[in-house]
């Protein structure tokens, strides 16, 4: 029942504020990982609009993006990828560096993960500023892969992630 499933999602998702610094409002998802009933929810919505789109890899963004992005990944047949931050992933990378607050951070993935003509879906827990996911598009296009979508757990509309991913239209179970 995917009615339902707004409030049993919004219900697990705890604000705790100034966390990890002063002035941010960290949307922790860890109860609603620990509830059975959220977490199928949250994977069963995050790859609903997705099924039949012909996905073979789905793209999760470092760290809660592969707690969704794996089973998500299951449920559309399709394979795993972590796009990790720089110097984390062991084998030959590829990498796309964004602007953040302070200074610059680079996205990687592995240069073999991703084959050229391959479709993806890209998955995260939060679209905040949309720094991360813009740099995961390009970086997913670089590698010639088709981005088929964006699948986001929560979105934080008083920012402007979805204005940064226009053209990708991302997908948001819930939105804030
Ligand atoms: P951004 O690049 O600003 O869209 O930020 C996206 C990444 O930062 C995601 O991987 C989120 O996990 C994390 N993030 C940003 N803002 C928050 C927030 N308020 N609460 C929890 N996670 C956040």
């Amino acid at each position: 029942d995917t009615a339902a499933a707004p409030d049993l999602l919004l219900g697990r998702i705890r604000d705790i504020p100034d966390f990890p610094r002063p002035g941010v409002l960290f949307k922790d998802i860890t109860p609603l990982l620990n509830d059975p009933a959220a977490l199928a929810a949250a994977v069963a919505g995050l790859a609903a609009p997705f099924r039949g789109a012909g996905v073979d890899h789905v793209v999760g963004l470092e760290a809660r993006g592969f707690i969704f992005g794996a089973p998500v990944a299951l449920e559309l047949g399709a394979g795993f990828v972590p796009a990790r931050k720089a110097g984390k992933l062991p084998a030959s990378v590829i990498g796309q560096p964004y602007d953040l607050e302070y200074g610059t951070a680079t996205v990687e993935i592995h240069a073999d993960a991703v084959s050229p003509g391959s479709r993806v879906l890209i998955v995260d827990d939060v679209l905040a500023t949309g720094g991360t996911g813009r740099a995961a598009v390009d970086l997913v296009r670089k590698a010639g892969g088709t981005v088929v979508g964006f699948s986001v757990l929560m979105e934080l509309t008083a920012l402007p992630g979805r204005e940064k991913l226009s053209d990708v239209e991302p997908h948001a179970l819930l939105a804030v």
